[in-house]
């Protein structure tokens, strides 16, 4: 028999985790990149409504509650199963126990619905009409177009222009979620005209072309789909569910591993468990990152941009540099040059590991996973499992049984071409 554990709707976390009040050291704020000091609120809340800055910056309460529209919403696919790999330990001869955190069920198949769903919300409470953003492999403009359909908002993406080219089922599904797409660099932005018409683009650039968009007009934000402490906020609904479907299996995870782009789905995952590992307790966390974006192994601890034309805020995290263009690898959600401040923090402070995967381990990991669990995982995805197999085989040989537990951020099914 399957092992697969459900919560039902009345055991869904009704409040998200904070892990800012709990973190043995303080965040350095985002910089304002034309004076170099800490941004204004003005300044901010003309790229961000009000009450996602108050998250943003909020390091007094653990927990933030979740509003009642946005647990309507969320009802539409959570509580997401906890799976245990069965197949995937049986073909491993190991005595470890692995579960994997299903999020691809959410209806654009990824984690990013949680957070988009969210964003939406407390953008439409607070009057705003149009949302702009970008998006990488297309995941994130889908989720957040979907959000703009429930909530009433127009959402305008910017798409980097190979995934434009090589991803038309995710246009396609912007499109029926009423969302604008236009392949970036564009004509439309002065930071877009400064690029040749067939420029592949980057998520840097495309992010530049969504915050000029919203800086010329009043009724317009921006939205993120990773990076910022509120995104990672809303994120933790994935780790909190995990919680209560390991008590419920009277488990205790030894290994809780995600893949990292921004760091919102590990981020997500891991924080929930954080005040544990503060405690003493043997936990560890590991983000898995590919070889060709290896932001956390190899990047540098500093303030960067978020953009490539430097208008967003200046953070500090691990950074390849603004300038950055990674290969274009199948895996788009793992091609930012920066990572999520808390991951970078958490990863300074030694309470994080992070690993780098290469494309061909990752894909065998993908392909294996979708013969034996019946699975297609997002390329993204593939990085957490070829985690969770690495460190399955290491317990074998230690020959220990441990609870390994990974977030499986979506499925693949729109990713097809990458496993040709
Ligand atoms: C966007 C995305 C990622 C990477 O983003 P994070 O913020 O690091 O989570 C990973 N997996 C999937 C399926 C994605 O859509």
């Amino acid at each position: 028999m399957r092992e697969y554990v459900h919560l039902n709707y009345d055991e869904m976390p009704k409040s998200w985790y904070n892990v800012l009040p709990d973190l043995p050291f303080k965040l350095d704020p985002p910089l304002d990149p034309e004076t170099q000091k800490p941004m204004t609120p003005e300044k901010l809340l003309k790229i961000f409504p009000g009450p996602l800055l108050e998250q943003e910056a909020n390091d007094v309460d653990r927990f933030i509650d979740m509003p009642e529209e946005i647990l309507k919403e969320y009802a539409v696919y959570r509580p997401t199963p906890l799976i245990r790999a069965k197949f995937l330990e049986e073909f491993l001869e190991t005595p470890v126990k692995i579960y994997y955190k299903y999020e691809g069920v959410s209806p654009t198949g990824s984690h990013k619905t949680n957070t988009a769903l969210a964003q939406a919300y407390f953008n439409k409470i607070s009057g705003t009409e149009i949302l702009y953003t970008e998006t990488g492999a297309g995941q994130w403009g889908s989720a957040l177009s979907y959000a703009g359909v429930k909530y009433g908002l127009r959402v305008n993406v910017y798409m980097v222009r190979v995934s434009y080219l090589q991803k038309p089922a995710r246009k396609n599904l912007i499109n029926l979620f009423e969302g604008n797409v236009t392949p970036s660099p564009s004509r439309n932005t002065k930071v877009g005209r400064k690029y040749p018409e067939d420029h592949p683009g980057s998520l840097g650039i495309a992010i530049s072309e969504a915050m000029e968009e919203v800086f010329d007009k009043d009724n317009a934000k921006y939205a993120l789909g990773s990076v910022l402490n509120h995104v990672l906020l809303h994120q933790t609904v994935i780790g909190l569910e995990i919680k209560k479907q390991l008590e419920k299996l009277e488990l205790k995870p030894d290994i809780i591993i995600g893949c990292h782009g921004g760091g919102s789905n590990f981020g997500g995952t891991i924080l929930p468990f954080i005040p544990e590992k503060l405690s003493g307790e043997n936990l560890r966390f590991i983000a898995c990152e590919p070889e060709s974006c290896p932001t956390l192994t190899k990047g540098e601890y500093r303030y960067d941009f978020g953009d490539t034309a430097g208008f967003t805020p200046m953070l500090k995290m691990y950074t390849l540099g603004k300038d950055f263009i990674p290969p274009s690898i199948h895996a788009g959600g793992l091609r930012y040059h920066g990572a999520a401040p808390i991951i970078s923090a958490l990863l300074k402070n030694n309470l994080i590991e992070a690993q780098t995967f290469s494309q061909d381990e990752t894909f065998k990991a993908a392909k294996l996973f979708s013969k034996i669990e019946g699975i297609i995982p997002a390329p993204e995805s593939a990085h957490a499992i070829a985690g969770a197999i690495r460190e399955a085989l290491n317990a074998k040989k230690e020959g220990k049984g441990k609870v390994i537990v990974f977030t499986l951020s979506g499925h693949g099914l729109f990713d097809l071409n990458a496993y040709v």
